[in-house]
């Protein structure tokens, strides 16, 4: 097991302290309290302060944090923790009268984990604790029923096997599937006592074999195992994977809680359930939930019997009903938010089990903050802290419509990329075209694979979704589909993926290619059956009222990121305040446009790429035109031409291939190459002979080996002044055009990859001179602005010489990251993974600003440009600006603007406003976690 070394210092602190590791609670008292999450852990803080608010909670001890942080340090657990892990374990044998997995009463207990954080199913949990071959006859006994005794002992020893000694669970089903095949069963209730008892025996061995050493029959020995086996999980992959995701700190550790088992499956007077104050879904004030009579907690949540709804539990057993409504009305009331709760019925007796903040989607967050501000549980501040702006993304995708069907959860994977999908299985990219087509959308389907490759790509973009087995937040699938704006689930686990027989198991069920399922990317679940969707709804009226109590506290502005009218007016429509940069390339790769844009790069001389850039202009103009009069009144940042002219062209190892290939082509063959290189004015096959070479000859010309760092951003405009000439009097021209029209155009000319302030000077002198000729010409000014982009680590070093030129900055920082770091945009990937694994970053660079390292540099940036330039309008415009806590940086750091892709808008409102009312508000929170 990987441990992290802490510093030295800190390692001899804590061992010097006496540190109080196990906190008690039962007996209606707690040692700990409800605000201790740090120490306990969110469920060992709230079992404590269930237990002191006096709620049925079966008694048990934390053992906390600190514990597990010393275990990760020194991979073993002090002796200070055994003592006082063996004191309160006397006391709660003392309370409960019973000894751990002794006597003719022996006392079981579950050991969970439960980090500050509510990580859901991403540690170990471990229950019926302290049965071995001795107390499950006792058990059998007490419970007069042998049958439940030895299911709960294959349990523990199923559970144990897997997660203290690293057993694979296949191993075990292996047994427990062959057993129910003996016996010609589908159903695990099925198996009989015997039949259990016999699955005990080889479960031993499964033991045995694997961990060469037999199941440890001595209780406490069990329970250290299993104390430590928790305190490992914090390090499992999943577990990793959900903080990197949620921005939980590696280091805070998980507590560990212990406590006495209750049985919800004593017989018809007893059972468990789950539930939540408000429905998590859609934030309907209902009591919502299910509950299974004679089962265990797993039951409910495996699916292997259907849990009845929460409701009929008040026909079944009045009382407890009336008593657990009470209760977690109480606790809602405490918490001041919806409770996610859960319970057992132990022969008509009520246990709280966990109670905590209730994950919810989106929608439910923003209907249940209102509500509870209707309802006076809180302010309308804080309730703008209620809902994490990356959810507000739920109103803006189609969602699953669950009232529709019946709503079975196969598995639970990550949330890779938001939105829903329904469609039928295929197991290959290419069957998923055949069924798919590739124009028209003959079927929906889901691409179902273990993981994706990029040799998957055709299956994947044809594809309504996808779902992996494996693979995380960063695996291709997840980074793929989220640029496609697809819903995907990845790594859910529970799912047997077989490809070569073209099916896939999951939960004792076997689904084949065009079976039917359903995948919510928001919450990685997976759905059996094909679900009705529902469309997203940017117009929500709750919504709307929600984002008007939020955005009076915001200071900084919110712009989009937006290259044609269309885009401009979604963003708009988000409640974009402008546009905070137009990548005016993605103008020119329009069907009308791409031919000219090819023929002024291939001219070989000032005049004919004139020549060519003359035929561009009117359409330059006119997509100028189109984005102003969308943002009548707004600002608008245009930039120069910035990327390396190669990507306009075909690839160099394509057409060397052509090249050779021409020559022995068959007649379809030269059809197909003269159709495809019509664009640069091949007519026949003649013209190719002569068209492809000279391609050949200037893609050889403008190849570049790091295409990122080289003819590209002001170094095109400066090498090429026509390209910026005519970029500048397409802005002018559509800028008069509109204002004549009645529409308010407030342009402002953004020049790329600036390092040194002549490089501004040069562009900057262009635009301005245009812009003069212009206003001439058409006797008629117009206000405008020139600055540019920030992306180079020398821009930054040198921003109050460029604030000399620059009426404005934007942080480019998809460039500056690239640039302060020296990892390549297009590959990190190849190396991202591993560093995140192994904590050697904390979070993608590109998705989340490096606040350290990055966001010194634009720290310091805008404190130098702005001591030039007191008035320096400062704004971003890289993926960041629509990521919260670099939305929160930003605000900090004095920016005027974020700008983000339109989808982002919403969220990026909400993150800064956040950001500016956490600063003047005394609210508790911040970003939900
Ligand atoms: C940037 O570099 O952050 C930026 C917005 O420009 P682009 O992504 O087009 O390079
Ligand atoms: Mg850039």
């Amino acid at each position: 097991m990987a441990t992290i070394t802490l510093p030295e210092v800190d390692a001899q602190e804590t061992k010097k302290s006496t540190t109080k590791y196990v906190y008690f609670f039962g007996g209606g008292k707690a040692d700990g309290n409800g605000k201790m999450k740090d120490v306990l852990g969110g469920k060992g803080a709230g079992l404590a302060e269930m237990t002191n608010a006096g709620l049925p909670v079966p008694p048990g001890f934390t053992i906390q944090t600190e514990g597990c942080r010393e275990y990760m340090r020194t991979a073993a657990t002090s002796k200070e923790v055994e003592r006082q892990m063996d004191e309160a374990l006397a006391k709660l044998e003392g309370l409960q009268g019973q000894k751990l997995g002794t006597g003719e009463n022996p006392l079981l207990v579950s050991v969970r984990s439960g980090a500050k954080f509510s990580m859901p199913g991403m540690m170990d949990t471990i229950l019926n604790l302290g049965l071995n071959d001795k107390s499950v006859e006792a058990l059998a006994k007490r419970s007069n029923n042998p049958r439940f005794a030895a299911d709960s002992y294959r349990r523990l020893i199923q559970m144990f096997g897997n997660v203290v000694l690293d057993i694979e669970k296949a191993s075990f089903d292996e047994v427990f599937d062959a057993k129910k095949k003996q016996r010609k069963t589908k159903y695990d209730t099925d198996l009989t006592a015997k039949d259990l008892q016999e699955v005990i025996v080889e479960y031993k061995k499964v033991v045995k074999k694997h961990a060469k050493r037999d199941f440890p029959q001595n209780p406490r020995e069990q329970l250290v195992m299993a104390r430590d086996a928790v305190f490992r999980s914090w390090q499992n992959d999943r577990a990793k994977h959900y903080r990197r995701i949620n921005n939980i700190d590696d280091m805070l550790g998980t507590a560990v809680n212990v406590q006495a088992m209750v049985y919800g499956n004593l017989g018809d007077t007893s059972g468990t359930g789950v539930g939540f104050t408000r429905n998590p879904a859609t934030g309907t004030k209902e009591f919502y939930g299910e509950f299974l009579m004679n089962a265990q907690g797993e039951d409910v949540v495996s699916g292997v019997r259907t849990p009845v709804h929460i409701l009929e539990l008040h026909k079944i057993m009045p009382e407890v009903y009336d008593q657990l409504r009470e209760i977690t009305t109480r606790l809602e009331k405490h918490y001041k938010d919806v409770q996610d709760f859960e319970f057992t019925i132990q022969d008509g007796k009520l246990y709280m089990l966990q109670t905590r903040n209730g994950k919810r989607t989106g929608l439910a967050a923003v209907r249940v903050a209102i509500q509870m501000v209707e309802e006076g549980l809180i302010t309308k501040e804080e309730a703008i802290f209620r809902v994490d702006p990356n959810q507000l993304y739920d109103f803006l995708v189609p969602r699953l419509d669950e009232k529709s069907t019946k709503v079975e959860v196969l598995a639970t994977g990550l949330p890779a990329s938001p939105g829903a999908a329904v469609g039928q299985i295929v197991f290959t990219a290419d069957e998923a075209v055949k069924m798919a087509g590739h124009e028209t959308t003959k079927k929906p389907v889901i691409l179902v694979r273990a993981e994706t490759t990029p040799e998957d790509i055709h299956g994947m973009e044809v594809a309504k979704g996808i779902l992996t087995s494996r693979g995380g937040m960063t695996s291709h699938a997840a980074v793929v589909t989220r640029g496609m704006g697809k819903c995907c689930v990845a790594g859910a686990g529970d799912i047997d993926v077989n490809e070569k027989a073209r099916e896939m198991k999951v939960k004792g069920q076997t689904f084949k290619e065009g079976d039917w399922i359903s995948l919510d990317g928001t919450t990685g679940r997976v759905i059996k059956g094909k679900l009705g969707t529902l469309d997203p709804s940017p117009d929500d009226p709750e919504l709307q009222k929600f984002m008007n109590w939020a955005d009076p506290h915001r200071k900084m502005k919110v712009r989009a990121n937006a290259d044609i009218p269309r885009d401009a007016v979604q963003a708009r429509a988000f409640g974009a305040e402008g546009i905070g940069l137009c990548r005016t390339e993605h103008m020119f790769f329009g069907e009308k446009k791409i031919p000219h844009m090819r023929a002024m790069i291939l001219a070989d001389n000032e005049k004919d790429r004139r020549a060519a850039l003359k035929k561009l202009l009117p359409m330059q103009r006119e997509d100028f035109a189109g984005v102003f009069k969308a943002m009548d009144g707004l600002p608008v940042t245009i930039r120069t031409l910035d990327p390396p002219l190669h990507e306009f062209l075909p690839r160099r190892e394509d057409l060397m291939v052509e090249i050779a290939t021409l020559s022995h082509a068959d007649a379809k063959q030269k059809k197909e190459l003269v159709k495809r290189y019509a664009d640069y004015g091949a007519n026949g096959v003649g013209d190719l002979k002569k068209l492809l070479p000279t391609l050949l000859a200037r893609v050889e010309q403008l190849h570049e080996f790091n295409p990122m760092l080289g003819h590209r951003g002001c170094r095109l405009g400066i090498t090429y002044p026509e390209i910026t000439e005519m970029q500048a009097r397409a802005i002018f021209e559509a800028a008069v055009d509109c204002t004549k029209k009645g529409i308010k155009v407030l342009p402002e000319v953004m020049i790329p990859l600036v390092a040194t302030l002549k490089e501004m000077a040069n562009q900057g002198a262009i635009v301005r001179r245009v812009a003069e000729e212009v206003f001439k010409e058409k006797g008629m000014k117009v206000e405008y602005m020139v600055g540019t982009m920030i992306e180079l680590p020398r821009a930054a070093l040198v921003a109050d010489e460029i604030a000399k030129e620059a009426e404005f900055f934007s942080f480019g920082t998809n460039d500056l990251t690239q640039t302060t770091f020296g990892f390549s945009r297009d590959d990190v990937n190849k190396v991202l993974p591993t560093y995140l694994a192994e904590g050697i970053l904390k979070q993608d660079p590109f998705a989340a600003l490096d606040q350290d390292g990055v966001g010194q540099l634009v720290k310091m940036a805008t404190e130098r440009g702005r001591k030039t330039r007191p008035t320096l309008k400062v704004g971003i415009c890289g993926e960041h600006g629509g990521e919260p806590s670099s939305v929160e940086f930003c605000y900090k750091t004095g920016l005027n603007y974020v700008s983000c892709s339109p989808f982002r808008v919403l969220t990026a409102r909400l993150a800064a406003a956040q950001a500016a009312a956490a600063e003047t508000l005394k609210v508790e929170g911040g970003r939900t976690k």
